[in-house]
């Protein structure tokens, strides 16, 4: 467990973000939050609570403009704990999705994270120390009939995730991926998704979802696969062909697929 630093967590009003940011307030870090909306502000009333320095910034990170504004919020302090966490889902048949909501999709789960790692991973490097949780997600083994942008968007970063653990770990920097499958937050909502079978299957609890991630980046561990059920279904996964694996995902994708 690193000594009290300062922790950077991106989409930390809600869901998994908001655990993993609790969960570094609890353990004595220092908070630098954010959020795309006001909510991100009472989420830093509630980590002050812990004692901690927390500063918020509503902001859009799916921006380089958005990105660099948030690090202008550091004002020359080194980020000791990183933790890439803000995404979008987007459910519905690709040529059914309005483009503007493709490309927020794409710009904030891949630009946005991609320019804020090179940032924030490049500072880490000449500190010679670090360590990065990038919230990627089981989505990423399975071609994503109706959310096939997403889960293209978290194939993308889980892959580069185990890249640039390789590329920096000479630098005493670590990097882990966080892959949860289905978890209960607002991401169902904002993705369209509450028709849908896996919008309405029980999901995992967010809080057990950030301890898993936030415990495995104290580790130093590469990854982590975040439920037994989702540990196995990624395993079957690696060995299934790729079509069968679209099919398998639009059953439960696929607009209408849940209860009325
Ligand atoms: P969530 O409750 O909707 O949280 C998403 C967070 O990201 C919110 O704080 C949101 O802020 C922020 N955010 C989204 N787009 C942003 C943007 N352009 N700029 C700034 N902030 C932005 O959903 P969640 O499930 O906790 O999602 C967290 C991460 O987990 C995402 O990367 C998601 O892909 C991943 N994940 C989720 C699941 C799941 O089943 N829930 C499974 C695997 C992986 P605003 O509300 O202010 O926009």
């Amino acid at each position: 467990m690193p000594t009290k630093t300062l922790a950077l967590v991106t989409g930390a009003s809600s869901g998994i973000g908001y655990h993993l940011a609790r969960l570094c307030a609890e353990d004595g870090h220092d908070l630098l939050v954010a959020a795309d909306d006001a909510d991100i502000h009472d989420a830093a009333e509630s980590f002050r609570r812990e004692g901690q320095r927390v500063d918020a910034v509503e902001v859009d990170l799916s921006t380089t403009e958005g990105v660099d504004e948030l690090l202008s919020e550091l004002e020359g302090r080194p980020v000791g704990l990183l933790f890439a966490n803000a995404g979008r889902g987007l459910g519905r048949a690709f040529l059914d999705q309005p483009f503007r909501e493709i490309r927020h999709v794409m710009d904030t789960n891949m630009l946005g994270t991609i320019y804020l790692l090179h940032r924030v991973v490049g500072q880490m490097r000449e500190a010679r120390q670090g360590r990065v949780l990038i919230t990627g997600s089981v989505a990423g083994f399975t071609p994503g009939a109706y959310q096939a942008v997403y889960n293209a968007s978290k194939a993308f970063l889980d892959n580069f995730s185990f890249a640039l653990r390789h590329e920096v770990k000479e630098h005493d920097i670590s990097v882990t991926c966080l892959m949860p499958g289905a978890t209960e937050t607002e991401f169902f909502d904002t993705a369209h998704l509450q028709d849908t079978k896996i919008g309405q299957s029980k999901k995992a609890d967010p809080a057990e979802v950030a301890r898993a991630g936030y415990d495995a980046m104290m580790r130093g561990d590469g990854d982590i696969v975040t439920g037994w059920m989702n540990k196995l279904q990624s395993a079957i996964a690696n060995i299934t062909p790729a079509q069968w694996l679209a099919a398998g995902h639009a059953k439960g994708a696929a607009p209408g697929s849940g209860k009325a």
